[in-house]
C-alpha cells in the first residue's frame, strides 16, 4: 500500500520534472531565462495550464498546438515518461539504502541533466556546455558527502578527461568534439569507479556502432557523415547509473 502511495507519488515528480526539462532544453536553445509562462515555439502564443498537463494535453490535443495547429514535437511527451520511468526506477534503487536523502537527489539530478544533454546533442550536435558545468561541480560535492575519497575522484576524473581528450587528438578533433571531453570530465567525477566507467564506454560504443551501423544499412548516412557522440554516453551513463552494479556482477559471472 505505502509502496503503491510513493510509486504515484515519484510518477508524478518525474512527469512534473520532465515536462521542465523539455522547456528547459528549448531556452537553453532558445539562450532564455527559465522563469515566465510557456510558449508554442512555433506560433509563440502563451500556453494556458490546462494545454500544459504533461503526456495528457499531448494526446487530448492530438499532438496539435491549440493556436496554430502545427505539430507538437513528441520529444515533449518521450521526455516526460522517460524521466517519470527513470525517477522510479532510482527511486526502488535507493530505497533501502542508509544515505537514501543524498543519494536520491544526486541521482535525479544526474539522470536530468543527462536527459537534457541526450535531447540537446541529438537535435543540435552540440553539448550544452553550462550544464556539464554546474553538474560538475554539483557531482564533486554530492560524492564527497556521500563519503567517496576525493583522491579517488580526481583520479578517475582525470582518467575519463584524458581517455576522451587523447581520442580528440588522435582522430584530429573529427572522431568527436570538444564538448564530449568536458561531457568525459563529468562522467568521471560523476562515476568514482572504474567498471562504473568501463560499462559506460561499453555501452556508449557499442550503441553507438549498432545506430551507426543501422543508418549506413538504411542508407541514412554516408560513410563519411558523424553521428554526435554525446546522446550515446548520456544513454550509456543512465544505463550504468541504474543497472550498473547488476550489469558488472553478471558480466564477472560469465567467468566463474
Ligand atoms: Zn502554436
Amino acid at each position: 500500500m505505502i509502496n503503491l502511495f510513493y510509486l504515484i507519488l515519484v510518477i508524478l515528480i518525474g512527469l512534473v520534472i520532465g515536462s521542465f526539462l523539455n522547456c528547459f532544453i528549448w531556452r537553453l536553445h532558445e539562450d532564455e531565462s527559465v522563469g515566465g509562462r510557456s510558449y508554442c515555439p512555433k506560433c509563440r502564443h502563451q500556453i494556458a495550464w490546462y494545454d500544459n498537463i504533461p503526456v495528457l494535453s499531448f494526446i487530448f490535443l492530438k499532438a496539435k498546438c491549440r493556436h496554430c495547429h502545427q505539430p507538437i514535437s513528441w520529444q515533449y511527451p518521450l521526455v516526460e515518461i522517460a524521466t517519470a520511468i527513470l525517477f522510479v526506477l532510482l527511486f526502488f534503487k535507493n530505497i533501502s539504502s542508509a544515505s537514501f536523502a543524498l543519494l536520491m537527489m544526486r541521482d535525479w539530478l544526474l539522470v536530468s541533466a543527462l536527459i537534457v544533454i541526450f535531447v540537446y546533442d541529438l537535435r543540435w550536435q552540440l553539448v550544452p556546455m553550462g550544464v556539464v558545468w554546474s553538474m560538475c561541480v554539483l557531482m564533486l560535492v554530492f560524492n564527497i558527502l556521500l563519503g567517496y575519497s576525493w583522491v579517488l575522484i580526481i583520479i578517475s576524473a582525470l582518467v575519463a578527461t584524458a581517455f576522451f581528450w587523447i581520442q580528440y587528438i588522435l582522430t584530429k578533433k573529427k572522431g568527436l568534439g570538444e564538448g564530449d571531453i568536458w561531457l568525459g570530465l563529468l562522467l568521471g567525477l560523476s562515476f568514482p569507479n572504474f567498471s562504473h566507467l568501463l560499462a559506460i564506454l561499453i555501452i556508449s560504443y557499442g550503441a553507438g556502432s549498432l545506430v551507426s551501423l543501422i543508418l549506413l544499412l538504411v542508407k541514412k548516412k554516408h560513410r563519411k557523415s558523424r553521428i554526435a557522440l554525446g546522446p550515446f554516453l548520456a544513454f550509456g551513463a543512465i544505463i550504468t547509473l541504474i543497472w550498473g552494479d547488476q550489469l558488472i556482477n553478471w558480466y564477472l559471472g560469465l567467468f566463474s
